[in-house]
């Protein structure tokens, strides 16, 4: 006999069912016992009466949180039984057989809540237990649909998701790395990517157009808010845009998501404001302003881009570095000024942000693609020739063999979801996440590995030195604009 989700019981009504789950709760009343049992499509009251022996007995036993395999009768409930708060509510279960399939230990806390008011290392440490509650159940179904539509989108329009590489090349882009040691290369390293950044620009000189990726981006942060050290990313490239066009694709993405899947939102205002980085600095002190009329109305959405930041600005040791993307082309009135490496403080890059309601969903620009315009950003940065070719050579040599003109867009997709669910923090739209410091509480890592691995890839640990938290040398982040690649 299949087993039926609890949802589609009411269909049922009169017939023989199987359903399966988890005793959510159980109560007595006078001779009758009761359970609620909870599957992932609801609640669906159960009832055990007397006369049927074998499984009132068995019942006895049952905890919450235990599995049970149920085969009963759905019944109509009594008019004064009828439950309008659940979806189930007109009809019960009335059991023929119950088989137990695994019994539950005490839980370390209560599901029935929303969660918010425990101690976050005890709800990751069972996260297993806490996605067990219905807000973060939610919370993750909405996480699929927003990454669905995203596909959807992308694939009407004409885009497709090409994968790219987990252990790739170290470079000097916005953040730390994460490194993994080569074993059949001792001495070498693979980097995580910090996003896509270069597979997708190459896969432009392919010729593929119009890219995409759900991507995973890696980065070796020290705690800040709510960073994690992994997220997930809508990454697009497009070829032969220039920047407004790309921007209004995007935008005319994030509507379509809002009016779809969050209708009960309202957009302050479209098109998009679009505010210049002087602009907002002047009359918001930020480069990602809150410009929400009413910051009280939960369900107002108001988006705006920012453009036109500097490209380049000092670091600690007074050389210039990129503010956002080193792959960035200028504002095309400041293509000769890149090229001549003058007026450096005035060139202002094509980059643009989005920012919701306060929030920096995402950023892209429209790229260099000549081997001199990006050779251009390098040199201003100060790297010598064989530095740039050792550590960039590939992406420059590939634009010799005819790249086309394109742009495109990294935003990231826990902070969308959070915000458009009206929750606090990324951590709760991610499945496992790991804490402000980057442990995994529930599988307890990072964590040591065995000597034998150690040997293998020819490591030796020295005594741990307590960590100083900076960011990499010479690519510290001002307070005024963060890198991003
Ligand atoms: N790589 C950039 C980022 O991760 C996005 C982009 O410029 O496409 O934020």
């Amino acid at each position: 006999m299949f087993r039926f989700l609890i949802k589609d019981a009411v269909k049922h009504i009169g017939e023989k069912v199987k359903v399966s789950g988890w005793v959510n709760t159980r109560r007595v009343h006078g001779k009758i016992l009761f359970i609620d049992l909870r599957d992932r499509s609801g609640f669906l009251q159960v009832v055990f009466v007397p006369s049927n022996k074998e499984a009132y007995e068995s019942a006895q036993n049952l905890r919450p949180e235990w599995v049970v395999e149920i085969v009963g009768q759905i019944v109509k409930r009594p008019e004064q039984m009828i439950n309008p708060k659940i979806e189930t509510g007109e009809v019960e279960l009335s059991v023929e057989s119950l088989n137990i399939i695994s019994e539950a230990k005490t839980l370390p806390f209560s599901i029935e809540t929303d969660g918010r008011e425990l101690n976050e290392e005890i709800r990751m440490k069972y996260r297993y237990l806490d996605l067990r509650r219905e807000r973060l159940k939610n919370n993750l179904i909405a996480r699929h649909k927003v990454s669905k539509f995203v596909r959807d989108f992308l694939t009407n329009e004409g885009f497709i998701e090409i994968e790219t590489p987990t252990l790739t090349k170290s470079t000097p882009e916005g953040s730390r790395d994460f490194v993994v040691p080569s074993r059949l290369n001792p001495g070498k390293f693979y980097a995580l990517p910090q996003s896509p950044q270069q597979y997708k620009q190459l896969l432009m000189v392919a010729g593929f157009e119009k890219y995409f990726q759900l991507a995973r981006c890696l980065r070796d942060e020290d705690p800040r808010g709510d960073r994690q050290t992994e997220h997930t990313q809508i990454d697009i490239e497009m070829s032969f845009i220039e920047r407004e066009d790309f921007m209004e694709l995007y935008e005319r993405l994030l509507i379509s998501l809002v009016k779809t899947l969050f209708p009960e939102k309202k957009i302050q205002q479209i098109p998009f404001p679009k505010i210049s980085y002087k602009e907002s600095i002047e009359k918001y002190n930020s480069d990602k302003p809150d410009i929400r009329r009413d910051k009280n109305d939960k369900n107002l959405l108001a988006f705006c881009w920012i453009i036109d930041f500097p490209f380049f600005e000092k670091d600690e040791e007074n050389k210039w570095t990129f503010t956002h993307n080193p792959f960035s082309a200028p504002k095309p009135e400041f293509m000769q000024d890149l090229m001549d490496k003058k007026n450096i403080d005035q060139i202002l890059t094509s980059q643009y942000d989005i920012i919701l309601n306060g929030w920096e969903i995402g950023g892209g620009s429209i790229r260099n693609n000549t081997p001199k315009s990006i050779g251009a950003v390098f040199e201003i940065m100060g790297y010598k020739k064989e530095e740039i070719q050792e550590k960039f050579g590939h992406i420059l040599e590939a634009y010799k063999f005819g790249s086309p003109s394109h742009g495109g867009i990294g935003s990231g997709i826990d902070r969308i979801t959070a915000l458009l669910l009206g929750e606090p923090n990324i951590r709760e739209v991610i499945a496992f996440p790991k804490t402000g410091d980057g442990r995994d509480l529930m599988m307890r890592s990072p964590s040591e590995i065995e000597k034998k691995q150690l040997k293998e890839l020819n490591i030796q640990i020295k005594p741990a030195k307590p960590v100083k938290k900076t960011l990499p040398a010479g690519r510290q982040v001002t307070k005024k604009v963060k890198k991003k690649v």
